[in-house]
């Protein structure tokens, strides 16, 4: 199985080399604004637009032409990329998986990437890397780059930089080690319960971190733009949405790895995050129900990262040969786990299900989780041996991880498996006694 991975260090340059990279990602900018801009005028008059290779012959008149010399001191490759990028972004548009491509602005996102690896030299163990035009940077070295270097993106955020290293390496089929099946359901009191029972808090990251982000942004508001201060005042502010992301990112991380590694199959609600996050404002013809309250779910959706959480499960139970398995959420927070009752009044509060038929009580996150357990294994059961169980398992709401496709014909066949979660019938007879 080929295997698709990247290796983020963070970079330790000189003065000269910031400045260089500073420059670099500033000329990929302005190739891209300007191949964009050249793109709409000639819509507007009704002209074809321009592929890939007419930009880049485009481009060689620009760094050769006399109104923008200084893009000859930036790489071509990189700012090849930037025409490359913007394909793709229009690609993007006209597939309507994005809006129109926009302007890029100073200080949002600023990268660039070399394509090309004969150019580039990772020399691992003196911790530094060489990048054209750049020379050898130092990076922080945190951990071992396995595999073959595919291309190398340079970032900027926060003030620091950053080496993104993609690789690829051949593995072979990978065993899953765990052999149990698990539930998730997926919440906001709680983030994620298994159906095992254990459950992670909610991050809100974003929430512990709003008082101090509230008050550095009044801050910056209060001092005279683009002074001095002001840009004090702003880079605190960036800092704290810094500091929010990686907690989120870390707590993730660490979730989706302790999950994947100890279950072969995890089973989770086929929730539509786009969908259910979509503004409740609705529009003035139609103006939304529930606005305050929707906004508020939808912040909590949105700052736990429901989608990474699962993008990471997908990729991370492929790696490990196991499976993500999603389910439609249909009734999961109704259904009794024991005698099968669907019933509203079955969950009287938010946190507490109790049947009304049998009398079985347990917390209602982890009722979810049973039954998200049940459906998963229903539909895993309903694929046929020998076939591809990718048409109903991993990617089957989204487009699969990167290591996710697997083509081999008998990657349906798993051991049989222990379910964690269900109650089995005993408990089912000693629950409906008490
Ligand atoms: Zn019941």
């Amino acid at each position: 199985m080929r295997r698709l991975q990247a290796f983020k260090f963070e970079l330790m340059p000189n003065g000269q080399q910031q400045r260089d990279m500073r420059r670099f990602a500033g000329s990929c900018r302005f190739v891209f604004n300007k191949a964009l801009a050249l793109q709409k005028e000639r819509y507007e008059q009704g002209e074809k637009k321009l592929g890939y290779a007419g930009l880049c012959k485009l481009l060689t008149n620009w760094r050769s032409g006399t109104e923008t010399p200084w893009l000859k001191d930036s790489p071509t490759h990189p700012l090849q990329q930037a025409l490359k990028d913007l394909e793709r972004a229009y690609a993007n548009f006209f597939a309507k998986r994005a809006d129109f491509p926009r302007f890029k602005k100073k200080g949002q996102a600023e990268s660039f990437r070399y394509p090309d690896p004969k150019q580039v030299k990772l020399d691992q163990g003196n911790s530094r890397i060489f990048l054209p035009k750049l020379g050898w940077l130092r990076y922080r070295n945190s951990r071992h780059v396995l595999g073959t270097v595919k291309n190398v993106t340079v970032s900027q955020s926060c003030a620091k930089w950053h080496v993104s290293i993609q690789t690829e390496r051949e593995e072979g089929k990978p065993v899953a080690q765990a052999t149990s099946a698990v539930g998730i359901d997926m919440g906001i009191a709680r983030f994620a319960t298994l159906s095992d029972g254990t459950f992670y808090s909610p991050l809100n990251s974003f929430r512990r971190h709003e008082t101090a982000l509230r008050k550095a942004q009044r801050a910056m508001s209060r001092k005279t733009k683009f002074s001095r201060n002001w840009k004090k005042a702003k880079a605190r502010v960036q800092r704290i949405h810094a500091r929010i992301g990686n907690a989120r990112r870390d707590y993730l991380h660490k979730a989706t790895t302790t999950i994947s590694n100890n279950h072969a199959i995890v089973c989770i609600e086929d929730l539509r995050v786009s969908n259910m996050s979509k503004s409740a404002a609705g529009t003035s013809e139609e103006p939304g129900k529930r606005v305050r309250a929707k906004s508020g779910l939808n912040k909590a959706i949105l700052d736990q990262g429901w989608y990474e959480f699962r993008r990471q499960l997908d990729y991370k139970l492929s790696w490990n040969g196991g499976y993500l398995v999603a389910v439609p959420p249909q009734n999961t927070s109704r259904t009794c786990p024991c005698c099968g009752h669907v019933s509203a009044s079955n969950r009287r509060t938010q946190v507490r299900f109790a049947c009304v038929e049998c009398g079985f009580e347990e917390h209602a996150d982890l009722v979810g989780a049973i039954n998200v357990l049940r459906a998963g294994h229903a539909q895993f059961a309903c694929v046929p041996r020998g076939d591809s169980p990718l048409g109903q398992v991993s990617g089957a709401a989204m487009p699969p991880a990167a290591g996710t496709y697997r083509s081999d014909p008998d990657a349906g066949t798993m051991p049989p498996l222990g379910a964690v979660g269900i109650p089995s019938l005993s408990a089912q007879s000693a629950a409906a006694e008490g």
